[in-house]
């Protein structure tokens, strides 16, 4: 089951990058720790109680040229193709405006929840500011402060209520779920059809049930497959699906729902910022992640071209160090058909469960190697480790203190753990907990 996604939709100075930022709080993010964010961070990942929910400040999608009304149209459309629930803001102390009346308007058209909230009531005898905005047909408004952090537990109460409620899985477990993402013309489209052309076995083309998002079901040698959202590659309409912001936001969305997520790149034209960014999230959100380099027809080379190429990318990728590459033409068919045999490789590798008993040998064994070393006179000691997850591999290690568990001796038990077991394609997690 994707998480639900909540959009804040309003004209510009309501406030819409202060609640987002509210909401989402400190969440320490590798993607987005990059300097100048403030307005970089336009989708994340945040939760309220026991909800899980992604969210996104349409504010922050940069229309570029387009007239004002216009790009407040396109984020009101924006919010209404991508998100389950609209947060429609307005500002308390300026009352209605024409501009909110043609968010409103614009919003009229969506089947989905819109729920109003009028900012900037920073205290309990502003309230009364928020009768006017009955006007605009939208419900009862909620009165916040976003400054201020008031009445977003009572918005954020509401919001959940509306989330979808059906809790099945989209579509069953032996389904692998995959995505191509990288910039435009990497050949995610080219790719995509390589593989279903050569095998003419698509299922057929259904609309995401809750989402909508266009999925290919396609079936190679037994295995059902997901390839997510493609449409969103192969047919283009609207003026906003050329942004670089928006199609950023696509990608995270086909990320989130997919298992395996394949990292497209062009040989010609190597690596760039917006495929670390993406490949990040990836690693973040805890999929499996392989490195295609497509285009590989396209480049001259020669015995050592192929190497060169890998260190570079081991290079600007330090942290996808699990990820195989892959070269491969989609023009030429090279190697493509090999994609989904890595493809159920890394699949199976993300849901490997490790037996306790085997586990802690290879703990064992590392730490009698190459014990922690002291830290203040103190020394972590490793009683046993369990593994609590998959998808991505999750594991608890026990010890007497957990402040003395280094990222360095983190990093060498999990290349002892990678070493003993295939966990090739998988990022691994590992908690350190205090043993009671
Ligand atoms: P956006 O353009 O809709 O994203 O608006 P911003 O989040 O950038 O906020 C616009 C201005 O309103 C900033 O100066 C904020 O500090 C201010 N602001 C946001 N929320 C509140 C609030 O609850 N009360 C007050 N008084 N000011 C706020
Ligand atoms: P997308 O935007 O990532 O979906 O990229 P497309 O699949 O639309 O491909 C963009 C362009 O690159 C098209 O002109 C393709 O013909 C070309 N292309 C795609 N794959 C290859 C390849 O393997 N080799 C070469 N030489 N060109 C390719």
């Amino acid at each position: 089951m994707s998480k639900p996604v909540v959009a804040i939709v309003g004209r510009p100075n309501v406030g819409k990058s202060t609640i987002f930022n509210r909401v989402v709080g400190e969440r320490v993010s590798i993607v987005e720790d990059i300097p100048g964010v403030t307005r970089d961070r336009i989708y994340s990942s945040a939760d309220w109680l026991t909800h899980e929910f992604n969210i996104i400040d349409t504010g922050g999608i940069d229309l570029r040229d387009e007239p004002f009304l216009e790009q407040i149209r396109q984020q009101a459309e924006i919010a209404m193709d991508e998100a389950d629930v609209i947060i429609f803001l307005v500002n308390g102390r300026d009352g209605v405006t024409a501009q909110d009346e043609q968010v409103a308007k614009i919003l009229y058209r969506t089947k989905k929840p819109v729920i109003l909230a009028v900012n900037k009531i920073d205290n309990p005898d502003m309230r009364h500011l928020i009768y006017d905005f009955y006007t605009l047909g939208m419900g009862e408004p909620f009165p916040i402060s976003g400054s201020h952090g008031l009445g977003l537990g009572d918005l954020l109460d509401e919001v959940a209520k509306k989330f979808p409620q059906d809790d099945e899985e989209e579509y069953p477990d032996d389904v692998i779920k995959f995505s191509l993402i990288g910039r435009p013309n990497v050949g995610k489209s080219s790719l995509v059809n390589a593989f279903l052309g050569e095998e003419r076995v698509i299922v057929s083309d259904v609309a995401g049930t809750t989402r909508d998002a266009i999925d290919t079901q396609y079936e190679y040698d037994g295995q059902p497959y997901v390839i997510i959202d493609t449409a969103g590659m192969r047919k283009k309409g609207k003026v906003y699906e050329t942004t670089e912001k928006y199609s950023v936001l696509r990608a995270l969305r086909a990320i989130e729902r997919s298992d395996v997520v394949l990292v497209v790149l062009n040989a010609e034209e190597g690596i760039q910022e917006q495929d670390k960014k993406i490949a990040g999230y990836a690693h973040e959100a805890g999929k499996a992640v392989i490195i295609v380099v497509n285009k590989w027809d396209a480049v001259e080379k020669d015995e050592k071209t192929m190497n060169v190429m890998t260190r570079k990318i081991r290079e600007h990728f330090l942290f996808l160090d699990y990820a195989p590459i892959m070269f491969v033409s989609a023009v030429s068919g090279k190697r493509v058909h090999n994609i989904l045999d890595i493809v159920n490789r890394v699949n199976d590798n993300h849901s490997r469960r490790i037996q306790s008993s085997i586990l802690n040998e290879v703990l064992e064994d590392a730490v009698a190697m190459n014990p922690a070393p002291t830290d203040k006179g103190r020394r972590l000691r490793v009683y046993y480790a369990t593994q609590v997850a998959i998808q991505p591999p999750t594991f608890v290690v026990f010890v007497n203190e957990p402040e003395l568990m280094h990222f360095s001796y983190e990093r060498f038990l999990q290349n002892r753990i990678r070493e003993s077991f295939d966990f090739e394609g998988t990022p691994l997690r590992l908690i350190t907990r205090a043993r009671t």
